[in-house]
This record gives C-alpha cells, sequence and structure tokens, in this order.
C-alpha cells in the first residue's frame, strides 16, 4: 500500500508542547501525518508513540532523519539541543519548524539558518502569537494609522507556571531556562510583527523568588527601545497567578488594548481608544498553532511565507538574549542587526 500522505513528519522531542497543541496541528493540515518520534529515552519514546498514535519511535536523531518517510522535522526539545538537530535536518535535506528560542546564542542561531538556506529547507520559528486574531488585527490597526504614530506598548505576560512544566525551565540554566528565554523572546517577536520595526536598545531587571534557582530568572521587567522610537514596556513572569496577560500599544491619536491575548489558546479581546469613543474590534480567533503549521505547509509547496520565518527567530532571539545580558550588567545593552 502507498503512502497516505503527502508530507511526512518527524517529531525531534516527545515534548508536552507536541503533545498538547502540534501533533494535532499537523494533522489538521490535508495530507500530513507524523510519522515518527524521537526521544532520548527508548520507553518514553514507545509510550508517547502508543499514546498519540504515531508508527515509529526512534532512540536516535540519525534514525528519525534516516527515515525517507520523514520530509519535515519539528524539533521540541530542549534549548540547548535544537542547534545540533537543526544542523543535522537540513544536512539530512528535511524541512524544519524549530521552536523558540532557536539557540542559546545568536551566534548559534544564526549558524542554524545558513545551514538550512545551504541546503535549500525551509525553516521556520514556532513563534505561535503571530497567529493570534489579536496580534494580527493589532497590527493591522497600528500600520493603517488607526492610533496615529505609536509611541509606546505594553506587553503584560506575567503568569503562573503550570506544574507540569516547573522542570528545565527553572533548574537548568545549561538548558536554556528562565523566564526571558522562554516568555520575553515571544513578548519581543509579537512586539516586532504589530510594530513592523526592530528593537535596538534593551534596560531590564529581573528577579529569583519563589520558583526558579537563585542562578535563573522566573521575573522580568525590561524597556525595549525601538528603531521609530516606540519604547516597550515588559513584565514577564512564572510566578503571579492571577495579573491577567495583555497588550497595549498608545499611539498619538488613540491607544489599542488587548486582553487576556498573550497566550496558547485562540482568546481574548482588542479594543480601540480614539477621539471617538472605545470601540471593540471585532476578532474571528482561529487555532494559533493550526494557522501556524498552515503557514508552513504552504511554504512547503512555495506558496508564501511561514509565519515566523527563520529570521525572526534570530531577530527575536537577540532581543532576548540582550535583556539577559542587560540583567546581568545592569546597563543599557545595545541590540545589533544579526544579519547586517
Ligand atoms: P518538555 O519538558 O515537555 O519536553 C522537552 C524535553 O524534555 C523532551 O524532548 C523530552 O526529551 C524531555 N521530557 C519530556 N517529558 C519528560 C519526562 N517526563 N521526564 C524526563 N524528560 C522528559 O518541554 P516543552 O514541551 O514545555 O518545551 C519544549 C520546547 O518547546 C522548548 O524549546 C520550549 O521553549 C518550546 N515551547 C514553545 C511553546 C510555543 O508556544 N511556541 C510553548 C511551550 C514550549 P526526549 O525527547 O528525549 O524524550
Amino acid at each position: 500500500m502507498g503512502k497516505q500522505f503527502t508530507t511526512g513528519w518527524g517529531l525531534i522531542g516527545a515534548s508536552t508542547i507536541a503533545a498538547e497543541h502540534m501533533i494535532g496541528a499537523i494533522r489538521a493540515q490535508a495530507g500530513h501525518e507524523v510519522v515518527g518520534v524521537m526521544s532520548s529515552d527508548l520507553k518514553r519514546g514507545l509510550d508517547y508513540a502508543a499514546a498519540h498514535g504515531i508508527g515509529r519511535s526512534h532512540v536516535t536523531l540519525a534514525a528519525l532523519l534516516a527515515d525517507p518517510d520523514v520530509d519535515a522535522v519539528y524539533i521540541s526539545t530542549t534549548n540547548e539541543l535544537h542547534r545540533e538537530q537543526v544542523l543535522a535536518a537540513a544536512a539530512a535535506g528535511k524541512h524544519v519548524l524549530c521552536e523558540k528560542p532557536l539557540a542559546l546564542t545568536v551566534a548559534e542561531a544564526h549558524e542554524m539558518v545558513a545551514a538550512c538556506r545551504k541546503a535549500g529547507v525551509v525553516m521556520a520559528t514556532n513563534h505561535h502569537l503571530r497567529n493570534a486574531a489579536s496580534h494580527r488585527r493589532i497590527r493591522e490597526l497600528v500600520q493603517s494609522g488607526a492610533i496615529g504614530r505609536p509611541l509606546f506598548a505594553r506587553v503584560f505576560h506575567a503568569v503562573h507556571l503550570p506544574p507540569h512544566l516547573q522542570g528545565w525551565r527553572i533548574d537548568r540554566p545549561a538548558a536554556g531556562g528562565g523566564v526571558i528565554l522562554d516568555i520575553t523572546v515571544h513578548d519581543a517577536d509579537t512586539l516586532r510583527f504589530i510594530l513592523g520595526c526592530e528593537p535596538v536598545e534593551a534596560v531590564a531587571m529581573s528577579q529569583s523568588t519563589s520558583l526558579a534557582r537563585a542562578d535563573l530568572e522566573d521575573g522580568v521587567m525590561a524597556v525595549l527601545r525601538f528603531e521609530n522610537g516606540v519604547l516597550a514596556q515588559l513584565h514577564d513572569a512564572f510566578t503571579v497567578r492571577y495579573a491577567g496577560t495583555g497588550i497595549e500599544i498608545h499611539g498619538e491619536e488613540g491607544s489599542i488594548i488587548g486582553r487576556g491575548v498573550m497566550t496558547q489558546r485562540p482568546v481574548g479581546e482588542v479594543v480601540l481608544r480614539t477621539a471617538a469613543g472605545e470601540t471593540p474590534v471585532p476578532l474571528e480567533h482561529q487555532n494559533l498553532y493550526v494557522r501556524g503549521v498552515a503557514a508552513f505547509a504552504a511554504a512547503l509547496r512555495g506558496e508564501g511565507a511561514p509565519a515566523a520565518s527563520a529570521e525572526d527567530g534570530v531577530r527575536s532571539l537577540a532581543v532576548a538574549c540582550a535583556v539577559v545580558d542587560a540583567c546581568r550588567t545592569q546597563a543599557a545593552v545595545k541590540i545589533n542587526d544579526p544579519f547586517a
């Protein structure tokens, strides 16, 4: 019997995000199927494959990449592993959808993008928030001049890390733990998307209180300066349960207020405030991950670009790394163009 699918996916990492969101998002695409999973632990891989109806499980990356049915890989291991796995996938001619942060340093991420370009494979970053109806509408409003010249942004992304995720994020610096590489990198990507320009400078302070070990931060407040002059204030945490999430863009002629929108779920509200009063912005909510994989699938067919490109992953990582440096040095850190 021939293949029942047009695009076979290999999961690199038997992860929570794949189980909760991405396997379903891949299967929501016509002709796409998850054909294999790689876990470093034989039993976990077998259990994971059985639980999710995945035909093959592998304990080595080489075995997964040698599978001719694997056309594309989704990488959702801990962050220190992304680099070597992307390089290997590119060398094997597989398309790559990689989780954020792409790597632990900008230089590593740059190397990954260059390898995929050289191999001629599509590479994208799974910055899901770009796919939210809320952020897409906010971007359209800002870009169409609905609030005049944008001056300030505020991001409210202080949440409580659920117990089942209280592992490497709070106790393994070598795995790229800490709230900045986990959450601030998403804020950076979302602001870059909405404002359509790049941050050039960061100041920040972090704290380590009840969850993370002392050398990893579990809360941060940062300010970014964008090249168009916008100042953006970010508040990210693993440690607070009741803050609520949101994003605000304030311009000379109006403000856009998004509430409950810094999330994995297709929810939240957006309002526009101008001299005309307060207007609710209609949103057609859609699963963020399904939309992201659909854009990636289209890019594989040569139709359009991924929602967040590989280059977006590098640029958003550069911002997060600058925030980490700003916390460490207590000085303003310039964010240089990683592709200059
Ligand atoms: P998990 O901790 O669930 O999985 C990461 C790795 O940990 C897996 O690859 C697995 O290794 C190992 N692992 C999983 N479960 C266990 C266990 N019970 N015991 C021991 N080891 C285990 O990570 P997440 O799914 O939360 O995150 C994975 C990646 O995805 C990260 O890069 C993260 O930043 C990103 N992410 C992105 C999100 C987004 O919305 N874009 C949301 C959440 C995460 P092995 O594969 O070897 O079995």
